[in-house]
Formats: structure tokens, sequence, C-alpha cells
């Protein structure tokens, strides 16, 4: 049977790509088109080799209802002519709640990938659709124990959750670039090994609140004029924050970087002094690259990546301090283990084969 995989945002594309990958003529892809800008979407499919794709229309950057509504509609429509044996999604985005209430409402076996994670932070939209997903969700595939025991904690049959890993890992090994043409990336950003910081900032707690996005701004100028060179990859959101609040001249110290190929960007946090992010996917990759991260955020749902690999600020002076730290102290974290795992393709897989074969034996 095919597995419709819903798909909507860069982190899904590079996530489910191995998954995908693996599943070969079985997967068929829909993108809902929640990031719909070309850096975010058209060149990171082609990069991690999801060509086949189904685009279901444009609802990015519309209110968070109009997104997952209009992806449902579609979706509706979609596994009405062409029913799936299961839908897959992955995370904590609307494309993924869309695709997650397409398959019930239609009585689909349904598998989230990345299951389990929980900032308990109910100001995120976020976790709002990750607890939506899990609770509907027929296989609930999670990256580590803690993710399981956030699952068991809200109740949910042990029969229905797995212990996978996360595919980030392997996405990581597959797309980082070989050591010299890392050296290349670097020589074209003007930068050296362990002497710069790179960052990436999108969510919303930072770009919408003027006095947030200003404080990281300031600090970040700062390192650059005072500390060293500051890599900054901006999101279209971001930029169009930093326009509307007139920030393009005080960011003018750092290095303005449009939103990086994959590979690209994993070159430079291999090497990067100290990273610094909002991202939940970045948090994951510090792990398996062995960096420091800052994450810039009041809460995570990602707590295994804390415990060697990252320290968690809100935006302010805390900032500049803790990457000041960071670049000081220089930690060695080559031995620092990794989370989450390194079979995640492999367990998913054989998890949804197994759904697959009770679905039909039933
Ligand atoms: N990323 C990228 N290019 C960039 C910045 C980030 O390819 O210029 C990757 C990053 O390595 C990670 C993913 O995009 O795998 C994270 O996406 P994003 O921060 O948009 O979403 P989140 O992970 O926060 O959901």
């Amino acid at each position: 049977g095919t597995i419709a995989i819903v798909l909507g945002t860069r982190p899904e594309m590079i996530k489910l790509a191995p998954i995908a990958g693996r599943l070969g003529d079985r997967a068929r892809i829909l993108h809902t088109g929640q990031h719909f800008d070309d850096a975010l979407s058209s060149s990171i499919l082609s990069e991690v080799s999801l060509t086949e794709v189904a685009a279901l229309g444009m609802v990015g950057g519309r209110s968070r209802g109009v997104q997952i509504g209009a992806a449902l509609c579609a979706l509706d429509e979609n596994f009405a002519a062409n029913r799936p044996a299961m839908v897959m999604v992955q995370g904590d985005t609307n494309a993924a709640l869309a695709g997650a209430l397409a398959a019930n409402a239609r009585g689909i076996p349904l598998v989230h990938v990345e299951a389990g994670l929980r900032s308990n932070d109910r100001a995120m939209p976020e976790e709002h659709n990750r607890i939506l997903i899990d609770h509907i969700s027929d296989l609930l595939c999670a990256p580590t124990a803690g993710n399981i025991a956030n699952l068991r904690a809200e109740g949910i049959a042990s029969q229905r959750i797995r212990l996978t890993g996360n595919t980030i890992v392997e996405a990581v090994w597959q797309h980082l670039p070989s050591a010299g043409r890392r050296d290349e990336i670097l020589g074209a950003h003007s930068v050296k090994p362990d002497a710069y910081v790179l960052a990436t900032l999108h969510r919303p707690e930072n770009t919408d609140d003027p006095a947030a996005l200003r404080t990281i701004v300031t600090e970040l100028s700062d390192i650059a004029s005072n500390s060293l060179p500051v890599l900054l990859s901006i999101h279209p959101r971001t930029r169009a924050a930093l326009v509307a609040n007139g920030l393009l001249e005080s960011l003018e110290p750092v290095s303005q970087l449009p939103p990086l190929p994959y590979g690209e960007f994993l070159a430079l946090a291999r090497h990067a002094a100290v990273i610094v992010s909002d991202s939940g996917g970045v948090q994951e990759e510090v792990t398996v690259l062995k960096r420091p991260l800052v994450v810039v955020r009041r809460s995570t749902e990602r707590p295994e990546s804390l415990r060697h690999f990252a320290a968690l600020v809100t935006p302010g002076p805390a900032l500049g301090d803790a990457v000041r730290r960071t670049i000081a102290s220089a930690p060695d974290l080559a031995n620092a283990r990794c989370p989450y795992g390194e079979h995640a393709t492999a367990r998913i897989v054989e998890a949804v084969n197994e759904l697959l074969a009770r679905t039909a034996a039933a």
C-alpha cells in the first residue's frame, strides 16, 4: 500500500527524506506549501532528493487556522480520490497537524515521526500541534526514552509507541560535506575553523516581539564588533521583522546571509566556535556535529540537547554573556553522547511495515 507523507516545511523535508528514500515507490509526498519561499522549499527538496512531490497549494504566510483548514480540505480530497494505506507526518507544524486530522477524518492509520516532544509551554502553537497529533496517531515513533515517558504520562498506550531515534542523525551524515569541501565553504565566507559564530533565528517569540528582536540584534552585533565574526542565516520571517522594525542597519557588523543550502549550513555549523539558534532541528544537529549551542528560547521540547551541548537563554544580555562564555571555555564535546540513536530510518520503516501488516490482517 501507499504511504502518504505529508509535509510543508524545511525541517520536515530534511527529516522525512531518509524515510521516503527507504520506502521508495511506496511513498507519496504531499507538500502543503507552508514554507512557500523558494530557498526554504524547492531548493531543499531537490537537495534532499525529494523529487516526486505533489503540491497542494500555497498556504504559507496565512493565519494558522487558514493554513490548517486549507491543507485539511486539500488533503481530504486527495485521500478520497486516491486512498493511501497509511499517512505519515513529522514533528509539530501546521502541515503535520492538517495531515493528521485528514488521516483521522478518513480512518486511515496515522504514523507520527518525532512523537513525544514536550516543551510544556502552552504559549507555543507547536506544543498544541504535537499533543493533538500524538493523541490521534496509531504509531508514535519517539526519538528518545524521555519522549516515551512524556507520552506514557499522558496515558498513551505503550503498544502504540516505538523508540526509534531521530532520522536527523542520518540526514547530517548524508549531507555534511567532506572536510575539503568544508574548507572551501568556510573560505568563501572568509572565516576560519573555531573562530566564528553561526546564528539562525525564526521563532515568533523572537521575531514578533520587537524588544526581543532588538536585543538579539544588539547582542549579535556586539559580538561581531568585539569578539568573533557572526554569520546570520536570515529566514524570510526574520528578514520581514528586521525590515519592519528598522533593525537591518544596526545589524551591519553581522554577515547577513540568505537561507543556506542544507549542506552549506552543516559545514558552517561543524566548525563554528558556537552556534546561536532558536531552531528545533539545530538543537539536534549539534549533538551529531559536537558543537556548543546557545538556544534563544523561553523553553525547549528537546531537553536532551541541553545535557551536554546547549544552554537555554531568553533574548537579552544573557545571550551575549552565554556566547562569550562558550567562546572562552571552548568546550570539547567530541566524546559527548548524541541522544538521538543511529538507525532511526530502519526502525521507523520496520514499525511502519508491522502496522501495515496488522491493518491488512484486521
Ligand atoms: N537550515 C538550513 N539552512 C539554513 C538554516 C537552517 O538548511 O540557512 C536547516 C537546519 O540545519 C535544520 C533545519 O534547517 O536542519 C531547521 O529548520 P528551521 O529552523 O526552519 O525549523 P525548526 O527545526 O526550528 O522546526
